[in-house]
């Protein structure tokens, strides 16, 4: 299957942090025509384990988020109404007027919209202000708490937005959690690839959990995997839009992109400022591939590479990226061409990666 074919299929399957059981059954089918080495994690981190050509300890590992951002059903008024609160981080600004998806408990899928008053009847002083979180809220058709609880909707339930994939001009496209299914179907390219041509180190490639909530999934994959290096597959925020003046200088169809700097201020106190080593070996093999390279230094940005970085006594990380406009929202946009360069570029740095390769600094 194509990477814009894995990828569709990929944005058009729900599965919120915590609830990542559709794309890991997804993905655990398709790295299975490629690797019968794949075990799961109790979290639900999928991984797919390859060989090197040459027997060696050292293991590599590349690794994406199956998870989505979406929101959590708090209480449900005795109207109907359901509250909610976020899972990840959902922009209040589109969620009023869109068409959502209650991932009910028992497995059933209920449609809600999420309300907001009509036009006509708007104050003015309501018109401009984005309404905060606590203030939102889901109408499925039903007139009681009753009714709700009929459909099969209970406080703890997920939500997410109602799933697409769109095709736009010039070879792009837009849809749902592009974040990170991007990255899954870079990921499964890759094992295509290691099935056929096995790297210098071993490779283990991980389809990782609940990323959006709060970026340890991943981390617990690179416990188990002791990996000499770690090499994260997620979008980055383009700059390229008309309201932003490209604070980072990312821009969507000029290729895939080199995290140098992230950093969340906000609670987390956390980022990547990626091994000198594994900089090197990726903008050699760009050299070689002679592949576009954009490079991004962005503050409020943050992957699970965060984590990973710290276990193991230290695993040297870093994150390769193509360029998301519109992130979070359901309608993510992204240029195929930039997932193609993400995919050439990954493929070539597991090629070069030594077998030897030590990530001690002198
Ligand atoms: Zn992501």
């Amino acid at each position: 299957m194509s990477l814009a074919g894995r990828l569709e299929k990929y944005c058009l399957t729900t599965a919120t942090s915590g609830r990542e059981e559709p794309m890991m059954r997804l993905i655990t089918e398709d790295l299975t025509a490629f690797t019968p080495d794949i075990t799961v994690d109790s979290f639900g981190n999928v991984m797919a384990r390859f060989e090197a050509a040459s027997p060696t300890e050292n293991t590599l590992m590349v690794f994406a988020h199956t998870d989505q951002l979406g929101m959590i059903v708090t209480k449900i008024e005795s109207t109907g109404f359901l509250r909610v609160v976020r899972l990840g981080g959902v922009p209040e600004r589109v969620l009023p007027g869109s068409v959502v998806k209650i991932l009910a408990h028992d497995g059933d899928v209920v449609t809600g919209v999420m309300g907001t008053p009509p036009h006509h009847l708007t104050p003015e002083h309501m018109k401009y202000t984005v309404p905060t979180i606590d203030k939102a809220y889901i109408d499925v058709g039903a007139s009681s708490a009753a009714e709700v609880h009929a459909l099969g909707i209970q406080v703890g339930d997920h939500v997410a937005y109602e799933p697409r994939f769109e095709r736009l001009a010039g070879n792009r496209v837009a849809g749902t959690s592009i974040d990170d299914r991007g990255g899954c179907a870079v990921l499964v390219g890759l094992a295509e690839h290691l099935a056929q041509k096995p790297a210098a180190v071993n490779v283990v490639l991980v389809a990782t959990v609940q990323e959006e909530f709060n970026l340890r999934g991943a981390m617990l994959a690179a416990e188990k995997i002791k990996p000499v290096a770690a090499i994260s597959l997620d979008l980055v925020a383009a700059g390229d839009t008309p309201e932003m003046g490209s604070p980072n200088g990312v821009a969507v169809g000029e290729g895939p992109v080199m995290g140098l700097y992230s950093f969340h201020g906000r609670g987390t106190l956390n980022g990547v400022i990626p091994h000198p080593g594994l900089v090197d070996l990726v903008e050699k093999s760009a050299q070689k591939g002679k592949l576009p390279l954009q490079k991004h230094a962005t503050m409020g940005l943050l992957t699970d590479a965060s984590y990973v970085q710290f276990v193991n006594g230290g695993t040297p990380a870093i994150d390769l990226c193509w360029p998301t406009r519109y992130t979070h929202t359901g309608v993510e946009m992204c240029s195929l061409d930039d997932l193609e360069g993400l995919q050439t570029l990954i493929t070539q740095v597991v090629t070069s990666f030594p077998a030897d390769w030590d990530g001690t600094r002198e």
